[in-house]
């Protein structure tokens, strides 16, 4: 791989969009290696970014409990995973870092958990039968993002990177084919102009927010990889969402989000439903003989830390039998009885404290005393902008980090895989990937004033006028409802050529009544949230069609995409290697022209794809 001289470094500028795990460790890491960096965020603070909400943990392979982990057995468990469709090699530099991940960490003053005698602690997570994840209580993703804040803020005070919150790309600039800007939109003051730099790294996270209240921040978008998916980069995997199966069920028709419940609950926290349908007795009512454990009846090597797919699946399946508990039989319970029995209630407050706090404030009910009740909501996208394994997309010199990429989680990402990525790709994988494409271009080719920077500013100004314009009487904050709930129920946790065709019949209608009937008050010239909330919906809307329409194009079901006509006899999902075992990257055509399909074959060296069995 070729390098970039340290005292050239400081010639390049590299442009991050994004500050949560991924775009704060890359901004960080290349500002210390003397780059010229820009940050960005649409966020008042970096640190706001939406890794600042993840709670569990983050994997790695250091085999602190002498349980029989390495890096063989974490690649092994997130290619099973991911059933089979993620790339083999990312997969396995993903095992090979973890690890480093957790001494920076540690390094930067991370408070992970630690044992009685001192050393990291560790708990597990769906899919694997070794503890590897470490965590800070419920706020593992909090401690993670002050660590990479923090080192990204010595890099501001030393000014090797710029830093500029409040501020949405709208557009991404090529200059010759190659990503060399990007156009902004000042959240404060309106403005809208161009940054050009050498090279383009989205961070900018996942596209949960697709569906009906998900577990993500109201303002996580698929708005800026869905602009670089309009000039040219391929969009992989679309279809493959995880939904997720411990969050608060929804309580009313105008709620905006769900909170979701870590899955490190489930390490103490026992799932069930009354065994007989419509069973109306309190939970503490209902004996042992009357209770159905279904995880671990169903799945008794991996209990209650079956993967996120089918735990899912399993719960839907008890509610859509008449057995769901809690208002419109929607839920399940997550009970701790047996374990505050076991270990006490000090222990348990002492692991998950915060959790049961905010569970307590949400829901008004106290977790130690009655079981959770728990409901599956979208909660992550596997899919993102295909990468190549220096994670740069098909266009030159537009890289794509963390969760906004397709790389390693396949068809269902296993818990507390996110945070390693994220932190993997920017800590220990873009210092280095990007330097071979800077070596091959000179610096500075890109200015301000070029034809393609004024046209990018021409069309987003165009893009802002139009959505003001029209005047009409349904907010975005409707449109998004709308769509979302065509998403859930005709793309959630379950698809099947019907549902999905009629999607795809929908979809095109609400995009239809956008343009005719939008409502945005004020003007383009001031904070204007729903001016910003406006552009996201038609980027979320015209990305739902490109959902839906992998979802039908893989003709199988595979981790978390389960098309109801494939199945095993047991209700498990049934892959076809034979046909689909690759990546779909999609390319754009044009409005109103199909896109093309483009397909990555998969190669398994290490394992061979089998069977995905949890039993
Ligand atoms: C409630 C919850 C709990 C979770 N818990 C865990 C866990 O315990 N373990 C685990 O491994 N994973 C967990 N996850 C998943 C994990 O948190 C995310 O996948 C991960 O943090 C994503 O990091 P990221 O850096 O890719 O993106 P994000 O943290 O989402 O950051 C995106 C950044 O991009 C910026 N951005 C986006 N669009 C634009 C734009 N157009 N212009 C400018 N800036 C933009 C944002 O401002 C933000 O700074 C959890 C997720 C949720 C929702």
């Amino acid at each position: 791989m070729k390098l970039v001289n340290p005292s050239n470094k400081r010639k390049y500028k590299i442009l991050v969009v994004g500050t949560g795990l991924a775009g704060a460790s890359a901004a960080a890491s290349l500002g210390e290696l003397g780059y010229n960096v820009e940050s960005f965020c649409y966020q008042d603070s970096p640190r706001r970014a939406h890794s600042i909400a993840a709670q569990g943990g983050i994997n790695a392979a250091k085999n602190y409990p002498n349980d029989g982990d390495s890096i063989m057995r974490l690649y092994y468990d997130t290619i099973k995973g991911g059933d089979f469709r993620s790339r083999e090699a990312d997969v396995w530099r993903l095992a090979q870092v973890s690890n480093g991940i957790i001494d920076q960490c540690v390094a930067q003053g991370v408070p992970f958990a630690r044992d009685y005698a001192g050393y990291l602690d560790n708990r597990s997570f769906g899919g694997a039968q070794v503890s590897r994840t470490f965590y800070a209580r419920g706020q593992t993703g909090q401690q993670l993002l002050l660590g990479a804040y923090s080192a990204l803020s010595r890099q501001i005070k030393l000014k090797t990177v710029k830093m500029f919150p409040r501020t949405e790309m709208l557009d991404l600039v090529l200059i010759d084919g190659e990503a060399k800007g990007i156009t902004i939109r000042d959240l404060v003051t309106g403005e809208i102009r161009v940054h050009v730099g050498d090279a383009v790294l989205l961070c900018t996270g996942g596209y949960a927010n697709v569906f009906n209240l998900s577990t993500n921040a109201r303002g996580c978008s698929a708005t800026a990889i869905w602009k670089a998916y309009r000039k040219g980069a391929f969009f992989a995997n679309p279809c493959f969402t995880q939904i997720h199966p411990t969050c608060i069920p929804q309580a009313g028709d105008y709620q905006s989000k769900l909170t979701l419940m870590s899955e490190s609950l489930r390490n103490d926290g026992r799932i069930w439903v009354p065994k007989n349908k419509g069973d109306k007795r309190a939970p503490d009512e209902i004996p042992e003989a009357d209770r159905d454990y279904y995880l671990e009846r169903k799945y008794p090597s991996f209990g209650n830390l079956a993967p996120r797919d089918i735990s899912s699946r399993a719960a839907k399946e008890a509610c859509d039998d008449g057995r769901g508990v809690g208002p419109g039989g929607r839920g399940v319970f997550l009970d701790f009885r047996d374990s505050i029995k076991r270990l006490g209630e000090d222990v348990i407050r002492e692991r998950y404290g915060n959790l049961f706090e905010m569970y307590e404030r949400i829901t008004g009910e106290n977790a130690y005393k009655m079981p959770m009740r728990i409901y599956p909501a979208s909660h992550y996208a596997m899919g993102g902008l295909w990468v190549d394994y220096n994670l740069m997309s098909n266009i030159p010199g537009l890289f794509v980090l963390g969760e906004a990429n397709f790389s390693v989680h396949g068809a269902n990402r296993l818990g507390a895989s996110a945070l390693m990525q994220g932190l993997a790709d920017g800590y220990f994988v873009i210092p280095y990937t990007v330097a071979p494409y800077l070596a091959s271009t000179k610096p500075g080719k890109a200015k301000e004033d070029d034809a393609e920077c004024k046209k990018s500013i021409e069309d987003v100004k165009a893009h802002v006028k139009k959505l003001l314009s029209i005047n009409g009487k349904v907010t975005p904050a409707e449109f998004m409802r709308k769509l979302g709930n065509v998403t859930w129920n005709n793309i959630g946790m379950a698809r099947s050529k019907e549902s999905l065709t009629e999607a795809l019949a929908k979809i095109p209608e609400i995009r239809e009544e956008f343009w005719e009937n939008l409502k945005v008050s004020g003007t383009e010239l001031e904070v204007n949230q729903q001016l910003e909330n406006a552009g996201r919906t038609i980027d979320f809307i015209e990305f739902a069609e490109l959902l839906c329409r992998d979802a039908l194009d893989r003709d199988e079901s595979c981790g978390a995409h389960f098309r109801v006509e494939h199945q095993l006899p047991d209700g498990e999902a049934k892959r076809n290697d034979e046909n689909f075992s690759y990546v779909a990257a999609w390319g754009f055509k044009g409005d109103g022209v199909p896109p093309e399909l483009h397909k990555e074959p998969l190669e398994f060296n290490l394992i061979k794809p089998a069977v995905r069995s949890y039993k």
